[in-house]
Order: C-alpha cells, then sequence, then structure tokens
C-alpha cells in the first residue's frame, strides 16, 4: 500500500503534496488538538469519581495542558509548513499523554490508565491527518516509549498487557493514515491537473491567459516578481487568409507550430501564452533591452524562415518594458501599439513601443 502511494506522487512532487495535505487538514487537526486538551482537562473529573472527593491532587496535572495549547494557539497561526508543523502538532498528544501520567502518579486507583492511554491513539489519530504518514509512525510510536519511560517510576501493575493492547491499535491507526494518505493523494492529483488544465490551451499546449493571474498581484494587477520584464505581443500576418486558403486545419497546425517554435527562444523563467486567437504573448522576466532584440528579431526570422507544412508565414510583434509602478495592462497596452504600428507599416517586423 505504501508503494500505492509512491507510485502516484513522483519525488520531486512529494513535498507540494504534504504540504497541501497539511494545508487541507489543518483546520481539522487544529481544532483536534484543542479538542485533545479539553478532553485532558475533563478526565480531572474522571479523578474526582476515583478518589470520591474533589481530587486536588491531580488539578495541576490537568490543567498543566493549558501550557502547551496555548504554545499551540498562539504558533499554529504563523506556522505556514508542514515540516515546521509537525513537532508543534504532535506536541499536543504528547502533552495530554505526560499530563495524565503526571495526574496517574498521584491516583491510588491506576485501574483505568490502559484505557486513558488507549484513548491517546485517538488524539493521535486526528492529528495524523494533517501530517506525513512517514513521520505519523515515528511520532505516534513514541507513544510506547511514554508508556517504558513512565512505567520506571509508576510501575504499571499491568505493564506487559498494557504495551500489547496498544500495539495493535498503533498498527491499526498507522494502516488507517496510509489509506488517508492514498486517498488524499487521489485528490492531489486531480486537483492538480485541474489547476494545469485551467491555465492551459488545449489547442497549443501553451499556457492561456488565464496564467497571468498567477504571476500578477490580484489586487494591484503588477507582477510579483521585481526583476526587469518586458512584454512581447506577436500575431500571425494574414492569418484569416491561411484559414479561408488552406483550411481550419491547416490554420490549427499553424499555431502549433508557432508555438513550439516560440519554446525553442525563451528560458525557463519566461513565459508564453496563447492571448487569444492567434496572437501570442511573451513574458521576459529578468530581461533586459539586448536580449529582448535579440530574441524577438530571432523568432520573426524563424517562423519566417521555418517550414510549417502549410505556407510562407510572417509574423508582426511588438513589445515595451514594463514599468514595476504600472499595472501590466498598461505595459501591453504599449505593446499593443507598437503590434499595430508593426502591421501598419508592412509587417512581418518588430516595433519597439518605448521608440515610438
Ligand atoms: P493581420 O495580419 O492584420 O493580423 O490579419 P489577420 O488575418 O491575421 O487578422 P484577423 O484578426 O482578421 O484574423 C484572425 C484570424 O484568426 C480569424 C480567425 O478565424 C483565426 N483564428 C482565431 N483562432 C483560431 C484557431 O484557433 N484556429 C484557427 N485555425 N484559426 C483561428
Ligand atoms: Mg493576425
Ligand atoms: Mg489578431
Amino acid at each position: 500500500m505504501l508503494n500505492m502511494i509512491t507510485k502516484k506522487i513522483t519525488k520531486e512532487q512529494r513535498n507540494d503534496f504534504y504540504q497541501s495535505k497539511f494545508e487541507y487538514y489543518k483546520l481539522v487537526s487544529g481544532y483536534c488538538a484543542v479538542i485533545i486538551a479539553l478532553c485532558e482537562i475533563s478526565y480531572f473529573f474522571t479523578d474526582c469519581q476515583l478518589y470520591g472527593r474533589f481530587a486536588i491532587e491531580t488539578l495541576i496535572p490537568r490543567i498543566s495542558i493549558l501550557i502547551p495549547l496555548v504554545l499551540f494557539l498562539c504558533l499554529n497561526p504563523r506556522i505556514k509548513t508542514y515540516k515546521n508543523a509537525i513537532w508543534l502538532y504532535y506536541l499536543m498528544p504528547h502533552a495530554a499523554m505526560w499530563a495524565t501520567i503526571w495526574a496517574v502518579y498521584h491516583l491510588e486507583n491506576r485501574d483505568f490508565v490502559r484505557e486513558g492511554f488507549i484513548i491517546m491513539h485517538f488524539a493521535f489519530l486526528t492529528i495524523g491527518l494533517a501530517m506525513p504518514f512517514v513521520h505519523h509512525v515515528f511520532y505516534h510510536g513514541l507513544v510506547f516509549a511514554n508508556i517504558i519511560i513512565s512505567n520506571l517510576f509508576i510501575h504499571y501493575a499491568h505493564f506487559e498487557m498494557m504495551i500489547t493492547l496498544a500495539l495493535p491499535v498503533y498498527v491499526g491507526v498507522c494502516l488507517l493514515q496510509i489509506i488517508l494518505e492514498n486517498s488524499y493523494a487521489d485528490h492531489y492529483l486531480i486537483k492538480k491537473s485541474l489547476e494545469i488544465n485551467s491555465v492551459t490551451d488545449e489547442l497549443t499546449g501553451l499556457y492561456n491567459r488565464f496564467k497571468i493571474n498567477e504571476i500578477i498581484n490580484p489586487d494591484t494587477h503588477k507582477f510579483y516578481s521585481k526583476q526587469d520584464i518586458y512584454m512581447v505581443i506577436l500575431d500571425i500576418d494574414f492569418f484569416k487568409k491561411v484559414n479561408d486558403t488552406y483550411g481550419h486545419e491547416s490554420g490549427d497546425t499553424i499555431l502549433k507550430y508557432v508555438g513550439r517554435r516560440l519554446e525553442t527562444h525563451i528560458t525557463p523563467k519566461d513565459y508564453i501564452i496563447r492571448w487569444g486567437g492567434e496572437e501570442f504573448l511573451l513574458i521576459l522576466i529578468d530581461c533586459d533591452a539586448k536580449r529582448v532584440a535579440t530574441i524577438t528579431e530571432d523568432i520573426r526570422q524563424d517562423v519566417a524562415s521555418g517550414n510549417n507544412d502549410v505556407c510562407p508565414l510572417t509574423i508582426s510583434l511588438g513589445y515595451s518594458k514594463y514599468n514595476s509602478n504600472e499595472n501590466y495592462h498598461a505595459c501591453l497596452d504599449r505593446a499593443d501599439k507598437a503590434l499595430y504600428y508593426a502591421k501598419k507599416h508592412g509587417r512581418n517586423q518588430v516595433v519597439n513601443a518605448d521608440m515610438l
């Protein structure tokens, strides 16, 4: 079963997968951490039942759980990654267990300790929802260390029985964690494929215009990146004529061809977006005037001289440097004007908006 997860989630995806699982279950496990603390305090009443009076001896041990709870409530909102969350989340059931051990130390009647420790496994189950399975096996397994260490000074009447009863529950909870992690893997992969599809153009496999929303601030429409950016808009010349003469399917072949050619000219930092019909938008990140001039001219020549299996083809390009004080629409507008200028002045050329 472990293999099933490994097969579904690649090594490169694993970190992202666990982060996604953590974000998805964070709220549930977070509430459960609070419930664990409240349950621990409520066991003060069972102590009173055992004593048949107000169990003053176990009051402080039971309410000592409030200290890790306050720590949890203060730190939890600040914790963003699952790696940082692991110790904080598992702290709660372990602290509850040690508060119980402290209370048990004072109890004369220890008949129900086994039940108390079995209940702890449920606490670990709820925390484990948000955590990677492999970490769960370890941190939940520390339950046995807690029992063994506390046995050194409490000397449980049925120590072996305690361990034998706890083992199958521990294994059962771990198996359940595998099943849950596996079913979250399905959810994760569907989510990922929806995310990819929603920003992918079906015909060319390039990004579609929704991709831009991932790289701009939604409130200001400014690029997140602080590096120098150039926006290039390019449009196939007389494409309507291509469609009219050679058919729509040949038109599609050309669109795919242009997309493939564009990919050979950019770096992994850059973006190619099919902006609409036969218009493509290039967003060149960490780019300078020299590089944008070279790339655009290379692309123009590449398409004009290349064999697309349909007909001779040219493109026109307009570009502009993005100014970090403006939103991206302003830069795109200038690039668009440059493209319009190129169309008006003979097509098959590159125009720098900032030179107009
Ligand atoms: P210009 O040089 O001024 O750009 O002329 P043009 O003919 O390229 O421009 P126009 O905007 O008149 O035509 C664009 C054409 O692109 C019209 C439309 O049928 C075609 N088109 C848009 N999307 C697709 C597509 O997905 N597939 C195909 N085959 N054609 C498309
Ligand atoms: Mg066109
Ligand atoms: Mg057009």
